[in-house]
């Protein structure tokens, strides 16, 4: 048999209970192509299992779930200042960043300590402290699920944005992602500018800035406010930070004179999501095992005994209460399943 059913919740850093009926995983690009095929044969939609890190299950999954478990990083070449650099998909985010930052390279440290694989890292753009990948992203390969050819995608035609990508939405659930390529500074060029970062930094004693010392920096600062799913299930932030116009935020502004907002260009600023829940008194709520971190207002958590469908239900409940006092409709980050 090669596909096998499968308790999912060691695979989901909600720690949700539910079962993959069929479940198998891959670790080289033939096992993947077989698999599709004999998945195709079958008639079975696909989908593609990373670290389970941005996923709510709110059920038994009825596709066939193949888990990405490809594994290499490698130098390739170098174009003047820039080193080009390639991991597989199934290689984790964080271990692959600190390769990087070993290998005396420089881009990736402000995306230090973010969960999940680097395959899925396309997916949303993954962004934290003022960096995406995007901003560092060469290319990847990609395996088309339903014709099993090989396809390169560069940048210009992944559609990059904020937390988003074709990828997530246009043609969500087309591809296996299987290499990623960055190209990544061989001279220091930094990002202090996020928040605490620069303070951090002096704290711990640093003189002189280096990738290393902003990545311990971002790590220090991660692990003091966000919850870590090995003791709080947890899938990050559950919902995006909304983007509005510059009147739209004026207007509010006269209503909410606190409200923090970020200038995202002329026409649109972005508010802190977190914020918004927190207004609306969820920080801190729990209820049926599942609950709003009391730290961080858009994390969604799972105390241990929660359901799938129990967060769901309270992410439409959140949205509905900011978009009440707010006027403002919170998009879910998640990937719900
Ligand atoms: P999964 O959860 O396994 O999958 C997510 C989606 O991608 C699914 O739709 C899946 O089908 C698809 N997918 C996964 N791998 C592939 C592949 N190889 N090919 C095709 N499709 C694939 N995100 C941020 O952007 N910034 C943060 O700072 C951040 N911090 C977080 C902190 C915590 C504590 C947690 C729990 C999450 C955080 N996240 C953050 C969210 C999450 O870590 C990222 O979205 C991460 O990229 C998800 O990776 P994954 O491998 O776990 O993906
Ligand atoms: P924070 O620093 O408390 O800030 C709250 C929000 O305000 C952030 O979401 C951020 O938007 C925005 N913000 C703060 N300072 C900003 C600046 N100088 N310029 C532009 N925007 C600013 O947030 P946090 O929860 O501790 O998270 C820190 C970083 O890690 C953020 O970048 C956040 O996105 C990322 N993170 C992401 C996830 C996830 O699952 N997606 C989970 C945890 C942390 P941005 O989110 O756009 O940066």
């Amino acid at each position: 048999m090669m596909f096998k059913s499968t308790s999912l919740q060691q695979y989901n850093t909600f720690g949700l209970n539910a079962m993959a009926k069929k479940f198998a995983a891959f670790n080289n690009i033939e096992e993947c192509k077989l698999l599709l095929a004999a998945a195709a044969q079958q008639q079975m939609p696909v989908r593609i299992l990373g670290g389970g890190s941005n996923i709510l299950l709110t059920q038994d999954v009825e596709h066939v779930l193949l888990k990405n478990d490809l594994l290499g990083m490698a130098l390739l070449d170098r174009l003047g200042d820039l080193q080009l650099v390639s991991a597989a998909a199934g290689e984790s985010w964080h271990s692959f960043v600190l390769w990087t930052l070993d290998q005396g390279l420089q881009g990736l440290e402000n995306l230090s300590l973010i969960p999940g694989t680097v395959g899925a890292a396309p997916i949303q753009n993954i962004g934290a402290y003022g960096v995406e990948i995007k901003d560092y992203f060469h290319s990847l390969v990609a395996i088309d699920i339903s014709s099993g050819h090989q396809h390169t995608f560069l940048k210009q035609d992944c559609e990059f944005g904020y937390r988003e990508s074709i990828f997530k939405k246009k043609r969500a659930g087309e591809f296996v992602i299987c290499e990623v390529r960055f190209l990544l500074n061989t001279i220091p060029k930094y990002n202090t500018s996020y928040g605490a970062i620069g303070e951090v930094i002096a704290q711990q004693g640093v003189q002189d800035i280096s990738a290393r010392a902003i990545s311990k920096a971002i790590i220090a600062i991660r692990q003091s406010k966000l919850p870590d799913p090995a003791v709080i299930g947890n899938a990050g932030s559950f919902f995006k930070n909304p983007e509005i116009s510059t009147e739209r935020h004026d207007a509010l502004v006269q209503l909410h004179p606190q409200m923090p907002s970020y200038k995202v260009n002329d026409n649109s600023v972005k508010v802190p999501a977190g914020w918004l829940i927190e207004q609306c008194g969820w920080k801190g709520y729990s209820a049926n095992g599942v609950g709003v971190h009391k730290l961080q207002a858009l994390v969604l958590v799972n105390y241990g005994q929660g359901k799938g469908q129990d967060v769901y239900k309270l992410s439409a409940d959140i949205i509905a209460s900011v978009q009440e006092k707010f006027d403002i409709v919170l998009e879910r980050e998640v990937n719900i399943w």
